[in-house]
């Protein structure tokens, strides 16, 4: 079974760097999934899981926020603002950004603070659904 080099790096480290089948992503016009020898583009991430099929033909999760996926030749290349594998997850700090975006989005709040907040619960409800298909 062929597989690729995928990285996953963020401003703070280099989240994963593994061979693997395939990776499944939110791009901002929907979802892609790639396979060795895909032909090279990049394309922007929107917040959410994606999804990795190992060597071994498992999957496992990454809570990705944001970003871009780069195809290369010889690699895939995921610059994200943060990501999480399910191990990285601290449940307890996800459910409580949760549940303070979604304070903040019932009140009453200027639009830049509403985006603010959606996006704050978009991680949140991410890193949720990464940390329980783990
Ligand atoms: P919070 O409100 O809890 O800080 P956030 O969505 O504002 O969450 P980010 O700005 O996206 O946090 O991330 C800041 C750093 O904290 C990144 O390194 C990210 O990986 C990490 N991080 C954020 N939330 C969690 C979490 N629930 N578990 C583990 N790491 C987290």
């Amino acid at each position: 079974m062929s597989t690729f080099l995928l990285e996953i790096v963020t401003p703070e480290r280099i989240v994963y760097t593994q061979n693997v089948r395939m990776i499944t992503v939110e791009g901002v016009e929907g979802q892609l999934g790639i396979l060795p020898n895909h032909i090279p583009f990049v394309t922007p991430l929107k917040i959410a899981p994606a999804s990795i099929k190992l060597e071994n033909g498992k999957n496992e999760s990454v809570a990705l926020n944001g970003g871009f996926m780069e195809v290369r030749k010889d690699k895939v290349v995921i610059l994200a603002e943060s990501a999480e594998l399910p191990s990285d997850i601290d449940i307890e700090r996800a459910k409580a950004a949760k549940e303070r975006a979604e304070k903040r989005l019932s009140g009453k709040k200027d639009e830049a603070d509403f985006k603010r907040a959606e996006l704050s619960l978009k991680r949140a409800l991410t890193r949720i659904g990464v940390h329980e298909h783990r």
